[in-house]
């Protein structure tokens, strides 16, 4: 069995692998690197040179993708043979489906296979496992992949204090033997706090609860709609301060899309839909009526926000700052910010710290990360024990050396024996 890393072995984001045994390949992820180019043109130039991608080739018998984050399946787009089996989890493929229409170049694949927690199948001569992990994203797996006597197991992106921490620990309590390479993540090597290891959801629930308790009027929290994780944390802390959870018509469609009977719906006593102005114009635009009229029942309007104001918590849109309703709801408001920091240095956030300065808006932040802490990572490497481990998603590979033994580096684009 052989490796080529196209791209990841110094960067997080922009993940592509590559695997081959006799004369077979299969691809692992096709993400678009963080710091791609928006225009389209620029992005096919960033594909990586996979014999199959371009024009049909039997030797290439599929893509496993390990979750519905952009930097893992943002290219597979540009790929122009559309003959090429995927694999994906079915709730990432149901939630990457649900935000095609709500977001910029939204995607989805065509129809694909879907990965179940370890139940193995054979694609040529790779035998696979998928193993659901826990991850900011909803439905992510890491990958063991078995092939002429080797073994090699891709992380993907994990962590150990979501949602779903039972996972790592399962996999800890039981981990696949005789690795020979472990490509691992090390998305937090070198950031802030990453020795100590990161807080839990839980623990952010118990922040939350405080926070809610703390505001007058309505708490907005700043976080992604496709972190599921987040979302539920929210909706538990804000039961628990005994305040609705208002969602927008993108979010009631993510959380339809999970199709988990334990996840926050509309249809929830605790939930409400408030649909902005601006979302209002995306809908007639795109037709989305269909989308609007299934939440139909669950919809306030901006009388009823201003009401239930000072009792709810809402989901924060920066697009919809500006929505009469929701300005006019803003007496007593607090914003908790629960994204990565970095973010807020962008442009894009100025407007956003203008606008609450402006409103008089108090401001916190209640985050963690949706990667394993060097800690953590530490208890995965040593559970797995590999032959080599190999850096992949870091923008610090050779700090791995001070972490982890065994440690063996590679450039992007090289192919290598496992
Ligand atoms: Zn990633
Ligand atoms: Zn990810």
């Amino acid at each position: 069995m052989k490796i080529c890393i196209h791209r990841g072995t110094k960067e997080i984001g922009g993940t592509c692998i590559e695997v081959e045994s006799q004369g077979k390949h299969i691809v692992l992820d096709i993400g678009l690197p963080l710091d791609a180019p928006e225009d389209e043109e620029s992005q096919k130039n960033l594909l990586p040179e996979v014999a199959g991608f371009e024009k049909q080739d039997d030797s290439l018998l599929g893509a496993l993708i390990s979750h519905s984050h952009i930097d893992h399946y943002g290219l597979a787009s540009k790929i122009k043979n559309k003959n090429i089996p995927v694999w994906i989890g079915e709730g990432a493929h149901n939630i990457m489906r649900a935000a095609v229409p709500y977001v910029p170049n939204g995607f989805a694949f065509d129809a694909p296979n879907f990965l179940k927690n370890r139940q193995l199948f054979d694609l040529g001569p790779f035998r696979i496992t998928p193993y659901l992990v826990d991850h900011s994203a909803f439905d992510a797996y890491a990958f063991l992949i078995e092939a002429d006597g080797k073994s090699v197991f891709y992380s993907a992106d994990f962590r150990a204090h979501g949602r779903k921490s039972y996972l790592f620990k399962n996999l800890l309590a039981n981990p696949p033997s005789n690795i020979d390479v472990l490509l691992m993540e090390g998305t937090t090597i070198g950031r802030l706090k990453t020795m100590k290891g990161f807080k839990s959801e839980q623990e952010l629930e118990e922040e939350f609860y405080q926070a809610f308790n703390k505001t007058e009027g309505l708490h907005f929290v700043w976080t992604s709609t496709q972190n599921i994780d987040r979302i539920v944390t929210i909706f538990k802390a804000a039961k628990r301060a005994k305040r609705l959870l208002i969602i927008d018509l993108y979010l009631a469609e993510v959380l339809k899309a999970t199709g988990h009977e334990k996840i926050p719906q509309s249809d929830w006593c605790e939930v409400k839909v408030y649909i902005p102005q601006l979302q209002r114009v995306f809908i007639k635009k795109n037709k989305l009526f269909s989308n609007r009229d299934q939440h139909k029942k669950y919809r306030i309007y901006p009388q009823k926000l201003i009401e239930l104001s000072k009792k709810s918590v809402m989901i924060f849109r920066p697009r919809s700052m500006h929505d009469k309703g929701i300005i006019n709801s803003l007496d007593g408001a607090a914003l908790t910010y629960s994204m990565w920091e970095g973010y807020l240095k962008q442009d894009s956030s100025l407007k956003v710290l203008d606008w609450l300065q402006k409103n008089n808006i108090p401001q916190d932040i209640i985050h963690t990360s949706g990667h394993a802490s060097v800690v953590d990572l530490k208890k995965f490497a040593e559970a797995l024990n590999p032959n080599r481990l190999v850096p992949i998603h870091t923008f610090e590979p050779e700090k791995y050396n001070e972490h982890f033994s065994n440690v063996q580096y590679h450039q992007d684009g090289q192919w290598w024996d496992v």
